[in-house]
């Protein structure tokens, strides 16, 4: 038995589904086939769903066979079409950080912070946002922000250097312009508390949103969710 977040759900042709979960101890594909779940239904393996699994595996390189699902808690909010492509962005970011490492018990843990998050805050923009940047630093990947990258200077920090990972100085005037106001905020938001980051939000969202998108563009990969605008897309049909 074990207890993960539904973080990818795949159905198959045959209506067996294939679910990528998310524990404290890393992350894990499974499969569940279509009719033999004893007492149970695929809902319960669906997308952000905390669930308790049991499964048995033939050999190591199998895909775990599921035997039961138990739903411990599903986040009803997160399936609203405001909410969803939000959830929709930390579940495909947190996959993208996870691919052949183990980023331990808090990135299970920040997800799960960050699902509840976008289910009860008035501001799911916002939560996600936040969470994004404390995802991509947990990952190791957090742009520089106390300093210039290229130079080390303090201030004027105007720019952000996706390439160069970090703030960059009116002088050595590098990147994409943020301005000063940018530059702070996006300090908040890398390396704030979490509490700070959201009580004061951005003034412009859709330059966070365009950082966000080009840094993680670069230092992870394209991502589906952040397709298009920079805010999260709207929900792909089926899925
Ligand atoms: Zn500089």
């Amino acid at each position: 038995m074990t207890e993960g977040i539904v973080i990818r759900r795949t159905t198959l042709p045959s209506g067996d589904v294939v679910a990528t979960l998310l524990s404290e101890h890393g992350k894990w594909r499974a499969v569940a086939r279509k009719g033999r779940l004893p007492g149970g239904n695929l809902g319960r393996l669906s997308l952000f769903h905390d669930v308790t699994v049991q499964y048995y595996r033939k050999h190591d390189d199998d895909l775990a066979l599921l035997t039961q699902v138990k739903l411990n808690g599903a986040l009803p909010n997160l399936t609203a079409p405001e909410i969803y492509p939000y959830a929709h962005l930390l579940a495909e970011l947190t996959d993208a950080l996870t691919v052949d490492v183990h980023l331990g018990e808090k990135v299970y843990a920040y997800l799960a912070s960050g699902l509840r998050g976008l289910n009860r805050h008035p501001d799911p923009d916002l939560v996600a946002l936040a969470y994004a940047w404390k995802l991509l630093g947990l990952a190791g990947l957090a742009p520089r922000t106390d300093a210039c990258t290229h130079c080390g200077a303090r201030e004027p920090l105007v720019a952000l250097d996706v390439a160069a990972g970090g703030l960059t100085c009116r002088d050595c005037g590098r990147g994409l312009p943020v301005g000063q106001d940018g530059a702070a905020e996006l300090r908040r938001l890398v390396d704030g508390e979490l509490r700070t980051a959201l009580a004061r939000p951005p003034l412009d969202r859709e330059l966070h949103w365009r950082l966000l998108t080009h840094y993680v563009g670069y230092h992870v990969r394209e991502l589906r969710s952040l397709a298009g605008r920079g805010r999260p897309a709207a929900p792909a049909a089926g899925g």
